[in-house]
C-alpha cells in the first residue's frame, strides 16, 4: 500500500496559525510584538531570497521585522558592534544572520555573539549544548519542524527505532539529539558508516540529511516505515531539456511503495523551516517575558 504524504505546506500553515494566534494574544494581553532581527552580509542572491521570505512570513503572522543588510565587505567590528545592539534591544526577541557569511567573517565568532536567548536558529554554542544534555534551548528550525511532523503523524515517539542519514550541526546532529530526547532509539549513519542500506531497513524511522539527490531508494525503507526528507537538491530535469528540478535525498518514486508515511520534496519539510523560526521568535519572546510558551511549538 502506498504512504501517507505528509503535507509539509498544509502543516507549516498550521504552525504559522498557531504562532499568528499567539502573537495576537501577547499584543491584547500583554502590550508585547516579538520582534525577529535577520541580518544579511553581501549579496548572495539565494540568500537575499530566503530573507526576503523570512521578513514577509513575520509581518504575516503579526510580527515586527527588522532586517539588516550589510555590505559584502563589512568588516566583523561592524558586524559585532550590530549584533550586541540588537541583543540588547528589548524588542528584538529573535536574530538569524544569514549564513554563509562572507569569507573574511568567522561565523562561529558571530553566531556565539548573540545573546543564547535570542538564538533563534539554535545554533550558539550553549544551545547546542542544552540540547544535547537534554535541557531546555533554542532548537534549530529545520530539525524541529522534522520532530513536529513525526510526533503528529506517531504521538508518541518512545522505543521506536530512528536512523538519521547525515551528521551536520545544522540538521542531523540536532535532529538526533532531539529524537532521543523524546525517547527514539537513534542511529546516526554518516558517509563511513557499513550496512547503511541495512540500518535503514531495520529502522521505524528514517530521517534523511545527506544531500545527495535520490540516495535513499525504497529497497533501504522497512515495511510501513516513517521517512522524513531533509534533502534539497536541484537535478537536471529528467524529461525537460535545459530545466531542473528539485528532489530530495530520498528516491520518492519507490520509497513511497514502502513507508507508512513520507514527506515529499518539495512541499515536505522546506516549508517547515520558517514556520519554525517564528515559532521559535514567539517562544523566544515568551521565555524573555516570564510568560506561558505556546505549547505544541517548541521541542
Ligand atoms: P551537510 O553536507 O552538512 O551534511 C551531509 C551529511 O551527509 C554529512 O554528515 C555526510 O557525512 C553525510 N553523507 C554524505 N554522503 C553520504 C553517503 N553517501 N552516505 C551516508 N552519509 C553521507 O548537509 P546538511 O546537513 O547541511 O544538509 C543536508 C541536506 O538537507 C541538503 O540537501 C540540504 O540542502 C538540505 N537542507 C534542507 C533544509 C530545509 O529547510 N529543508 C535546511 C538545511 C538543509 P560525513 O559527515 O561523513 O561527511
Amino acid at each position: 500500500m502506498a504512504a501517507k504524504i505528509i503535507d509539509g505546506k498544509e502543516f507549516a500553515a498550521s504552525v504559522r496559525g498557531k504562532v499568528a494566534d499567539h502573537v495576537a494574544r501577547l499584543k491584547e494581553q500583554n502590550g508585547i510584538t516579538p520582534g525577529l532581527a535577520v541580518v544579511l552580509v553581501g549579496e548572495d542572491p539565494a540568500s537575499a531570497v530566503y530573507v526576503k521570505n523570512k521578513g514577509k512570513s513575520t509581518v504575516e503572522v503579526g510580527m515586527n521585522s527588522y532586517e539588516h543588510r550589510l555590505d559584502a565587505d563589512t568588516s566583523e567590528e561592524v558586524l559585532l558592534a550590530l549584533i550586541d545592539q540588537l541583543n540588547n534591544d528589548p524588542a528584538v526577541h529573535g536574530i538569524l544572520c544569514q549564513l554563509p557569511l562572507p569569507g573574511h567573517l568567522n561565523e562561529e565568532l558571530v553566531i556565539n555573539s548573540i545573546v543564547p536567548e535570542k538564538d533563534v536558529d539554535g545554533f550558539h554554542i550553549s544551545n547546542v549544548g542544552l540540547l544535547g544534555t537534554g535541557q531546555k534551548s533554542m532548537v534549530p528550525c529545520t530539525p524541529l519542524g522534522c520532530l513536529m511532523m513525526l510526533r503528529d503523524h506517531h504521538g508518541s515517539l518512545s522505543g521506536l527505532n530512528a536512523v538519521v542519514v547525515g551528521r551536520s550541526n545544522i540538521v542531523g546532529k540536532p535532529m538526533a539529539n532531539l529524537l532521543l530526547k523524546d525517547s527514539c532509539t537513534v542511529t546516526i549513519a554518516h558517509s563511513r558508516t557499513k550496512n547503511i542500506e541495512d540500518l535503514c531497513r531495520s529502522a521505524d524511522i528514517v530521517v534523511a540529511a545527506v544531500g545527495r539527490p535520490e540516495m535513499i531508494t525504497g529497497d533501504w525503507i522497512g515495511d510501513g516505515a516513517t521517512v522524513i526528507d531533509v534533502g534539497i537538491n536541484r537535478i537536471p530535469h529528467p524529461e525537460k531539456e535545459g530545466k531542473t528540478k528539485l528532489v530530495g535525498d530520498v528516491h520518492f518514486a519507490s520509497a513511497v511503495e514502502k513507508a507508512g508515511a513520507i514527506t515529499p520534496v518539495p512541499g515536505g519539510v522546506g516549508p517547515m523551516t520558517i514556520a519554525c523560526l517564528l515559532a521559535n521568535t514567539v517562544t523566544a519572546c515568551c521565555r524573555s517575558n516570564g510568560l506561558e510558551e505556546p505549547e505544541g511549538l517548541t521541542a
